[in-house]
């Protein structure tokens, strides 16, 4: 009989439940996206109830899409958008204010009202203190509805973020994984437990917490799901932890790029956790029950298809994002000039809000082509000078680069990419590599898979780009990049 893995994909736009198959291929897909609330300015909210409406009907799509019969479910894998902050009744099951969206800048100034001191709280959570960790979000939501803080402090509310809602919804079972307990500034990142001094300082009530697992643990069994009555949930992953599990890194040195709007980077750093000294945060990459946890590094890049949208929207030079590589490809080299998107201020690793971007080396040969060929150049080098300070930070050697996202359909960049960082770069088959992952990490869970080197084996790279650029070219690109962001700051 065939054996099947659910993966329940619950992103910031939309809610996805792919089914997988014994070999990592995917056999069915059902997607729904949900409304973006904007109660004002800078903030975001999420409906849970709507969330958890559109999982239950996004699971019924899969299963019809892929015409299997549920009972041959074996295993249930959930991963999430991070940091998005749910409170509910645990007595009701209903949410006292909408889920507190992670990009919600509200909390922005309460952390540092706190009197908090970055430099400790780095190390002792690996996050820095601003508007993206829940546990700043749960005390907005116990200060400012009513009643809910006297109603936490008795025991009566309960705290968690999406993965642990829809485990609620799905199983009864209030418990979250170590990787999206990372994200919280509660957890302390050496004991994998909620830190007791922490939760006082951002006035979290103990019992509000979720039960902190493993990545791949036992989570409960579902209970309130007729289709998958009975069926374990065996892996939890945030977001980009899921995709470091889909790209198959699972050693130090291996690093995973998503090149979307943004670019999000991830490091494995082994068993070892690592204080950046260069604004990177440290993170649990994943856990399986029973062993150590695995570390990464994680850096992101505010503008990468961004620069991208804006020579097309703002500039006009191509009609559609494809464009950019056909014209870049009409000129051997940049001619001189180089783009700095720092359009709001320069982020990891250099960290200058008030940086702003600038075109340099302009002469009368320039053309949009080369400014294609900069824009490139520029997505390449961002990701340079993160993984080199994530390099510094760790000691890790880097290893390999694997890439995911939307502008990884762009092959100039990534044969760029490979040049500039000297490491091959790796796409795989299935780009999709959130879903893909926790859904090798339940199979893992559940047995399907015996090993993580059977995991990997399904994460094969479909094509592999090598450093070909020689030496010396790299080093006056790097060093023309360099004299670009001097200008900028
Ligand atoms: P997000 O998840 O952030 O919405 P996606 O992963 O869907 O992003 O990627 C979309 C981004 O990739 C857009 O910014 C777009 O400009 C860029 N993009 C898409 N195709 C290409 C391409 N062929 N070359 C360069 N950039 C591209």
């Amino acid at each position: 009989m065939p054996k099947f893995v659910l993966a329940i994909d619950q992103g910031t736009t939309s809610t996805r439940s792919i089914i997988y198959d014994e070999q990592g291929a995917r056999v069915g897909i059902g997607q729904r996206e949900h409304r973006q609330i904007f109660p004002e300015q800078g903030w975001v909210e999420h409906d849970p109830n709507e969330i958890w409406d559109n999982t239950r009907l996004v699971i019924a799509t899969a299963i019809a899409d892929a015409d299997v019969d549920p009972s041959t479910i074996r295993a249930i894998g959930i991963t999430n958008q991070r940091e998005t902050t749910v409170v509910w009744d645990k007595r009701t099951g209903e949410p006292v204010y909408n889920a507190i969206v992670w990009q919600d800048t509200r909390t922005a100034g309460a952390a540092g009202a706190l009197g908090l001191d970055q430099a400790a709280w780095l190390e002792r959570t690996g996050l820095l203190i601003n508007s993206y960790p829940a546990g700043p979000k749960i005390a907005w939501i116990l200060d400012h509805v009513d009643g809910a803080r006297e109603r936490a402090e008795h025991g009566e509310l309960a705290f968690g973020t999406i993965d642990a809602w829809l485990l609620f919804k799905l199983t009864g079972q209030h418990r979250t994984d170590v990787t999206n307990a990372s994200r919280t500034l509660l957890m302390n990142l050496d004991t994998l437990e909620w830190d007791p001094e922490l939760c006082e300082k951002l006035r979290v009530p103990a019992s509000m917490l979720p039960e902190i697992c493993s990545s791949v643990d036992d989570f409960g069994t579902v209970t309130h799901h007729g289709l998958l009555e009975g069926i374990p949930v065996t892996a939890v992953l945030g977001d980009q932890q899921a995709a470091m599990f889909g790209q198959g890194c699972f050693s130090p040195g291996q690093a995973k790029c998503t090149y979307g709007t943004g670019l999000f980077l991830l490091l494995n750093t082994g068993s070892q956790k690592v204080t950046s000294a260069n604004g990177m945060l440290s993170t649990v990459c994943y856990r399986i029950r029973g062993e150590k946890p695995v570390y990464a590094l994680e850096g992101s890049v505010a503008v990468g298809g961004a620069l991208i949208q804006w020579l097309r929207d703002n500039l006009g030079i191509i009609r559609i994002a494809p464009e950019v590589e056909r014209l870049a490809q009409t000129v051997p080299d940049n001619g001189g000039v180089t783009i700095v998107p720092a359009f709001s201020g320069l982020f990891a690793p250099r960290w200058v809000p008030d940086a702003r971007g600038i075109i340099t080396g302009l002469t009368r040969f320039a053309t949009k082509a080369h400014l294609a060929r900069a824009a490139l150049e520029a997505t390449a080098m961002q990701v340079r000078e993160v993984t080199d300070a994530m390099v510094a930070d760790s000691g890790v050697e880097l290893e390999v680069l694997r890439v995911d996202g939307g502008m990884v359909a762009n092959e100039l960049l990534m044969q760029l990419q490979a040049d500039v960082l000297g490491v091959d770069v790796l796409r795989p088959v299935d780009i999709e590599t959130t879903a893909s992952g926790v859904a090798y990490a339940a199979g893992l869970g559940a047995g399907l898979w015996e090993t993580l080197e059977v995991v990997a084996s399904h994460a094969e790279a479909a094509k592999t780009w090598a450093p070909a650029m020689d030496a010396a070219k790299v080093a006056s690109l790097v060093a023309q990049w360099n004299e670009a962001v001097a200008r900028s700051l």
